[in-house]
């Protein structure tokens, strides 16, 4: 935090380079413990969407609401410059919260377990900072999206419009992130998350007593030698500097000790980390489908279900991420060419409509943070003026790029 100086060049003047003032860190922190008691599901956020619109028409933002569900998007227009998008995430987990927190959830079912009440926060300080500045300009678009978890909501805002209704040259987004020290960021040039997608497939066999099984096809024998066969596809054809995952996660069949069933099923999910060897997988498990259960005389089907694509960083965009957080955390503080997660993020939809950069903010304060996803998960306050000065950051890269074209 001793980065955070004042930086502005008229010191009566705020500028929206200062370090977000402590009354306004105060009331961010306020706000983020009110969204962790009262957290709601994806498409759900409708206190929360209502908070957040009214806010930001408190600090005399022109607020668009109903976009994709409960999504808000908020735009802050003064004297010319780039539009850029900034996004945060608003949805809870449904799982029961044990923090034993003060302000722990109040729903029973359902708590910010990945601390989307913080990015929320974090996008709130940033638009009302800027507000009380007086030497930004520019467009900033605040984007605050429904159901990141699992419902797609950045998909279903921008089928409604979103980039459209906003157009914007950048959009960014963070996560906090258990494992990285707080003051710290992470970011690459390429992927960030992987894609995630689930299949089933179902074998078809012929059913018979378990005694006389000539007089059958077994399907739980072909499903056997279809899930070996599936481990070859990421070991024995995708290069080992691809990263991928292939996990059978369900089988089914069968109900008796004396019946071979007549069907099986097998169910599971893909993560990649690029597009090319996403549909290579898709291709090689149809292949292995079609074809090898009629070696034992059974036949086999496959449906996909696409899920969240890779979250693939436009290179230019994650540079300019990692300068601005060398200016502002030192360049000591700033991992450059990060692994990626195998995990899935629905800001890869918004990275597939606009250039941008997704990345991540250390969560580790004395004491390490909880893992994501965790029962007794808290965001870390101390975050919310590291995110708003990284985005602030980011904005002014922008004007001084355009001031510099003039
Ligand atoms: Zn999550
Ligand atoms: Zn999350």
């Amino acid at each position: 935090m001793q980065r955070l100086k004042r930086t502005a060049e008229n010191n009566n003047m705020p500028s929206f380079q200062d370090a977000p003032t402590s009354s306004l860190m105060d009331q961010a922190c306020a706000w983020r413990r009110d969204f962790h008691a009262h957290p709601e599901l994806g498409y759900h956020e409708h206190r929360t969407s209502e908070q957040v619109a009214r806010l930001l028409e408190s600090f005399g933002l022109t607020v668009t609401r109903g976009v994709g569900g409960t999504g808000v998007v908020a735009t802050l227009q003064r004297g010319t410059g780039p539009a850029i998008g900034l996004r945060a995430d608003m949805d809870a987990l449904p799982m029961q919260e044990n923090s034993g927190l003060a302000h722990a959830s109040t729903h029973d079912g359902c708590m910010h377990a990945c601390g989307h009440d913080g990015h929320t926060t974090v996008l709130l300080a940033t638009a009302q900072h800027l507000c009380e500045a007086t030497d930004f300009t520019g467009t900033v678009h605040f984007i605050f999206q429904p159901a990141e978890e699992t419902g797609a909501g950045a998909r279903r805002m921008i089928e409604d419009g979103l980039f459209e209704q906003f157009p914007m040259q950048a959009v960014y987004g963070l996560h906090n992130w258990p494992g990285l020290r707080q003051g710290s960021l992470a970011v690459n040039p390429g992927a960030m998350m992987a894609s995630q997608d689930t299949f089933n497939i179902l074998i078809q066999g012929s059913g018979s007593h378990a005694a006389m099984p000539e007089n059958g096809i077994d399907p739980i024998v072909v499903a056997t030698q279809l899930v070996s066969a599936l481990q070859t596809i990421v070991s024995r054809r995708i290069s080992p500097l691809d990263a991928a995952v292939l996990s059978v996660t369900m089988i089914e069949a069968g109900t008796a000790y004396n019946v071979i069933p007549h069907t099986a099923t097998i169910r599971g999910t893909v993560r990649c980390l690029s597009r090319d060897v996403r549909s290579r997988i898709q291709e090689m498990i149809a292949t292995m489908v079609n074809t090898l259960p009629s070696a034992f005389g059974a036949t086999g089907t496959v449906a996909f279900r696409e899920g969240y694509p890779v979250t693939q960083n436009d290179p230019a965009c994650a540079e300019r991420v990692r300068d601005v957080a060398a200016s502002i955390l030192g360049a000591e503080n700033v991992r450059w060419d990060t692994r990626a997660s195998m995990a899935s993020e629905d800001f890869a939809y918004m990275l597939q409509s606009c250039p941008g950069a997704y990345f991540w903010l250390g969560a580790d304060g004395a004491e390490a943070s909880r893992p994501l996803h965790h029962p007794a998960y808290d965001f870390n306050d101390a975050l919310i003026p590291v995110g708003v000065r990284l985005f602030c950051g980011i904005l002014k890269s922008y004007q001084a790029a355009s001031v510099h074209q003039t």
